[in-house]
């Protein structure tokens, strides 16, 4: 009784693995693991024994290829999602692993416009060279390379990728950025604290206008190196100049000027160094500058991380980190990197009267920066209900819309004496 109701049980589904491979299979000598024509979609990568390739042709069988450990077969459907233009079968017991269709395109969406296009242009050529009977009608062809629109929607997007890039490179080699400034606010006095420096692309590039439309690009392509060296200069510059003209008027100085950089600016130590140089050609004291780094760059290579931070750390500015409770947030890094500031991210802002539970995170955050002795900046205040339940729950400061969007120069340097709240 006991042994039935075992056996009809229902299995949980195992989770599946977020890996692109899964789990082995293994085949009997002479087993057909699938046949020319025959829908499927998954490539297998041969771990053990021998795998025969073979095609008709004229009615005859052509074996084209004897696979062995390491090779892949049934690589071309699982690329183009076509029916198979071979057969294979195991010469030996072999054991292959399969390499599903799907996982393969998640990775691959991940890659650049242009790897994606370099993919699939090679599935084509592979495709003409296998399939005959679309080489001998020119037509299918035709309609083959026409209709194919996934590939069309490609080429467009790494034109275009490729396109913007090039625009972008040029617009780093012309130093053709604009930087803006968003204050700071002392949420306890109202007085102006800081300024964070937020990059803008040139005026002349429309689809580069948003720092989020370019610094992921700048990222990937490495281009942030030289941005980024740029944009700390042209920061501090500005901020000598906002210094002085509020000394010049008489009015309470900005304490600090917080630029943010990426991963990519910190992973080489030569890198680090030439951040280091311009901050002491600049002559603004380093206790007036703070970098802001997010949570992903800690986790994806602390060690590395760690050395660049206390690096930057030995010349006297301070770190925060931005967008907290966005990344993967493992608390553990908190106490192990040098950090001064938390920036509480903005949807944890926007979510303070959506629910109790909104105010509850953030005081928990609060809570938790200051038993660290960090000292707290709320990312996107928008009102003044945001600002008197921050003041009232100890965070020092505030950054956003109700206080200020960011601002050019000029309206920064015009805006010195505005009162913010
Ligand atoms: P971030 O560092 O979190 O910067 C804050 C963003 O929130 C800015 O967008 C700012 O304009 C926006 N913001 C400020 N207050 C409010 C508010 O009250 N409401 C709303 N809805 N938004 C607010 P921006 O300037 O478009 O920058 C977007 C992101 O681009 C930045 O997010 C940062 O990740 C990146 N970025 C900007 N400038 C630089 C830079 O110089 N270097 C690097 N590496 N990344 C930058
Ligand atoms: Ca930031
Ligand atoms: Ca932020």
């Amino acid at each position: 009784m006991m042994a039935t109701i075992f056996k009809h049980q229902v299995l949980p589904e195992l989770p599946e693995s977020q890996n692109l491979l899964q789990s082995v299979v293994t085949f009997d000598a002479g087993t057909i693991i699938f046949e020319e024509y025959e829908e499927g979609d998954q490539a297998y990568l041969i771990q053990k024994g021998y795998v025969e390739i073979s095609r008709y042709v004229d009615n005859q069988k052509k074996v084209i290829a004897l696979l062995g450990p390491g090779e892949i077969f049934g690589e071309i459907a699982l690329l183009d999602g076509k029916p198979r233009t071979a057969t294979a079968k195991a010469i030996h017991e072999s054991t292959v692993i399969p390499i599903s269709r799907q996982r393969f395109f998640d990775a691959l969406s991940s890659e650049a416009p242009i790897t994606q296009l370099l993919v699939q242009s090679v599935v084509r050529r592979l495709r003409g060279m296998h399939a005959e009977q679309l080489v001998e009608e020119e037509e299918g062809l035709d309609e083959f390379v026409n209709k194919d629109i996934v590939y069309l929607e490609t080429q467009k997007r790494a034109v275009e990728h490729v396109q913007t890039l090039h625009n972008l490179s040029r617009a780093v080699e012309q130093q053709k950025f604009q930087l803006h400034f968003q204050p700071i606010i002392n949420i306890g006095n109202g007085a102006l604290n800081g300024y964070e420096v937020l990059v803008r692309g040139p005026a002349d590039m429309p689809d580069l206008f948003s720092p989020l439309s370019f610094i992921p690009m700048a990222e990937e392509s490495g281009l942030i190196v030289p941005l980024g060296e740029w944009i700390l200069k042209y920061g501090l510059r500005a901020f000598q100049l906002l210094q002085s003209e509020a000394q010049r008027r008489s009015l309470s100085k900005a304490m600090f000027i917080s630029i943010n950089v990426s991963p990519r600016q910190l992973d080489e130590e030569k890198n680090v160094e030439r951040l280091v140089d311009i901050i002491s050609r600049s002559h603004v004291p380093p206790k007036y500058i703070k970098l802001e780094i997010t949570e992903s760059m800690l986790l994806s290579n602390p060690q590395a991380a760690l050395a660049a931070l206390n690096r930057l750390r030995s010349t006297g500015l301070s770190i925060s980190i931005d967008d907290f409770g966005t990344g993967y947030s493992s608390l553990n890094y908190l106490n192990r990197f040098p950090l001064k500031t938390l920036k509480i991210d903005r949807s944890f802002i926007s979510n303070l009267f959506k629910d109790n539970n909104g105010r509850r995170i953030v005081e928990a955050i609060i809570s938790l920066a200051h038993k660290l002795e960090m000292d707290i900046v709320a990312e996107g205040v928008e009102t003044r209900q945001d600002h008197e339940w921050l003041l009232e729950n100890g965070c020092e400061y505030g950054q956003g819309y109700l206080y200020s969007k960011p601002m050019s120069l000029q309206d920064s340097l015009k805006m010195l004496n505005k009162k913010f709240v």
